[in-house]
This record gives C-alpha cells, structure tokens and sequence, in this order.
C-alpha cells in the first residue's frame, strides 16, 4: 500500500505542462483516497451525494477489507477527514494527475504500407481520430476485414468496429468478440484493444501465431462501445463512467452499460437510483448501447458461436470470469477457465512484470450484476465470457500516456497465448 501511495504522489508532482483540453471540470486538488470501507459502505456512499465525493473503484476480492477508492472536493476535504474512515492516499491532486496523461495526441503519419505508424500508442487521442484509426486499419487489410456497425448510442453515435477473418473467409469460424471502453473513463482500454489490432493486422503474413488465431476465429472488435460518454470525457468531465442517456423524471444523467444486461439484472452490485455510477437501468437492455450489444451477441450466437468475449476495463490489473453476479455458482468449465486465465496472466507478466489476478469477478473483485460477461456466459454460449482490468493499481484511471505501448505488448503476449491455446 505504501509503494502505491508513493508512485501515485510521483505521477502528480511529475508534471511541468499542463494539458489543454478546454475541459469544464479541472478536477484540480480533489483529493484520491483509498477508504477501508469497513462495515461503513452505506457511510461512505452517502457521501457521493453530500459531499461531491466521486466513486471510483471498489475491491473486495479475496476476502481482504474492502476498499474503495474516492475522489474528494477539495471544499470537502476536511469535512470528509472529520468522518474518520482509514484511508490511504492515492493522489494529493487529481487535476495534476490529469494533466500527467498528456494531451490529446495528433494523427500520426502513414507507414509504407499506409498504416499509422506506432507512434499512435505515444498518446491518447480524440473521438474523431479513434474512428479515422479503425478505417486506416482496415483499410490496410482490405482481403481480411470490414468495418461494422452494430447499432446507435443514445445521443445516435454509430457503435461500430472492426470485422476480421482469416483463409476460410468472412463469417466462418466462431467469433472471439471484444468491447472496449464501456466506461467512458477507461481511456486505456481503447488504445489496447487498437494495439491488439494492429498486431493482428500486421502479423498475419508473418506470425503464425496471428495466422492460426485468425483462421480459427472471427474477430469483432468494437474499441469504443460507449461514444456518448467518452466524448463526454473529452470534452467536460474526465471522469465520466456511465453512457448519456438521460430518462424521465430525473435529472440525473447516465446508466451504466455495464450493469444493463439482462443476466443477474437489478441484483447486488447494482444500483436502481439513476444518481448511482452503477445505475443499472429501469429493464434489462434500456440502455441503446447495450441493447445493440446483446443484439450483436446473439447475431453471432445464433450463428457460428461465440468462443471468447472479453469486456475491456481499467484499472485492477485482474482476468474476470464468469460470474459476477454470484459468489456461489460457477460455469461449468471453471476449471479450465482458471487454468487458461493463469497462464495467460503469468504471459501477461512476462515483459514487464505486471501482475494481474485472475478469477470469478465476484471472488476477485467485487460482486456486480447485470455486466456483459455473465450475460455472454448464460445466454449467449459463450465457451469463455471474460472481463480484463488493465493498468493500472497505481495510477487509476489516469494512466501516463508512456505507458499505452507497455499495456499493449503486455495484453499482446497474453493475448497470443490464449488465442492458440483456448
Ligand atoms: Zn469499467
């Protein structure tokens, strides 16, 4: 815990330039703390609404204390003291460590074979740019791949992606289907998934591990599932979480995509109060962003079966399986889930020596209903319905920019594992 407090206080002082992103809400000396919630969650939550605390992330895996991490106002910072919880710091001023990221890189320029040169993992990018991206790409690999559109968000953002394939041609073999950013904050779940790409794209003529993952699956990738929210994070509120969607006789904004799927709906780890981060929705698929989903899911359940799925998420550096809406019951093929998920963390680790846990969500994390992963599982076939948490446990979700190409060749060497031996 030590070692944590100190690299975060290093990402905050570390910076000499702040980033221009004309944003509204600087988040600047809002305070990170890791609270030991104790038996004093319901205290601790009554704080999101009394004191502006914002909710970042929770832990209460393997029957450690459970923590969970908050920013605090820094008009409520004493306030917030005089409650008495144990906490750690995590960061004395979340605006500086914004400003830590970087700023919005620009596009790079065109490689002899008229891709994006490597220099797109050197920085975050803009909404806009995410999307000319995933067209240069494909466009690179135009006999193998096509861009899809599974359906709108709420504010009518096309939900859309990358279909690729390998010698058998389009649509034959079973699908390994990827979301990245469900939770518009998670900017580095995005920038991996694009790596994962384009290793892929550009591997295939030369990586027999590529070769033989893509004449044995479909690959769809869909990088940015929740447009609405992360243009949102671009543009007024880093920290935004949950899609746009506003509803009837609130003035609360947002659901989150993620506790929307109609598998566990409305359970613990879940929330029916539209203020919440883990607003689940009123039914079960309200959500447009995750009604295209499970659309899409069952689309390609229906037809070739779906092997692997996996939600991309930041920041507990953690494998996720099936489930999270239950500490009690298992997938039938457990087993073998955690012996692949092991050895695909220990490859995980090899370049950089980043640990990731592995494990049922609701063992290893904390319990969560209603997500994308338990619904894969039990209604869509899914042989493996996965969540990844990446990077990073000590920076949150404001991950320096200098480390996207570590995320990414690390999720890479993983990700080669798992897709020849699953
Ligand atoms: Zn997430």
């Amino acid at each position: 815990m030590k070692l944590i407090s100190v690299v975060w206080l290093l990402g905050a002082v570390n910076v000499s330039v702040r980033a221009d992103r004309n944003r509204s809400v600087t988040f600047e000396g809002f305070k990170v703390l890791r609270v030991n919630v104790d038996q004093r969650v319901a205290d601790l939550e009554s704080t999101f609404e009394t004191l502006s605390v914002i909710d970042l992330n929770r832990n209460h895996g393997h029957g450690v204390d459970a923590t969970i991490d908050v920013a605090v106002p820094p008009e409520h910072v004493k306030i917030f003291e005089n409650l008495n919880f144990t906490t750690t710091i995590l960061s004395e001023d979340l605006g500086a460590d914004i400003a830590a990221e970087g700023p919005l890189g620009r596009y790079p320029e065109l490689d002899e074979n008229n891709l994006p040169k490597l220099s797109w993992f050197d920085s975050y990018h803009a909404y806009e740019d995410h999307i000319r991206y995933w067209a240069d790409l494909q466009g690179s690999f135009t006999n193998n791949s096509e861009l899809i559109q599974v359906g709108l968000s709420f504010e009518g953002r096309p939900i859309q992606g990358i279909h690729l394939w390998g010698d058998s041609g389009k649509g034959s073999k079973p699908a390994v289907f990827f979301n990245g950013n469900v939770h518009a904050r998670e900017w580095i779940t995005s920038m991996v998934v694009e790596y994962l790409l384009y290793q892929i794209v550009t591997g295939y003529n030369n990586d027999t591990a590529v070769q033989a993952a893509l004449d044995n699956y479909d690959f769809y990738v869909l990088p940015i599932v929740n447009p609405d929210g992360f243009v949102y994070t671009q543009t007024d509120y880093r920290l935004w979480r949950k899609n746009r969607q506003t509803r009837d006789n609130t003035t609360e904004v947002g659901t989150d995509i993620n506790r929307n799927w109609s598998v566990g709906f409305g359970g613990d780890g879940s929330s029916s109060n539209p203020g919440s981060e883990t607003f689940s929705g009123y039914q079960p698929g309200d959500a447009p962003e995750t009604a295209a989903l499970m659309a899409f899911a069952q689309a390609l359940a229906a037809d070739k079966g779906i092997k692997l799925y996996i939600d991309w998420h930041s920041y507990a550096q953690v494998i996720l399986l099936s489930y999270g809406y239950t500490c009690d019951e298992f997938p039938s093929n457990i087993d073998r889930q955690i012996s692949l998920a092991g050895e695909t963390a220990a490859r995980i680790a090899r370049p950089y020596n980043t640990s990731f846990d592995y494990g049922p969500g609701c063992l290893v994390l904390y319990q969560s209903s209603g997500n994308g992963r338990d619904y894969m599982t039990d209604a869509a076939g899914t042989e493996f319905g996965w969540g990844i948490e990446l990077r990073s446990t000590s920076y949150g979700f404001l991950l320096p920019a200098d480390q996207i190409l570590p995320s990414g060749v690390e999720i890479w060497e993983g990700m080669k594992y798992l897709w020849v031996n699953m």
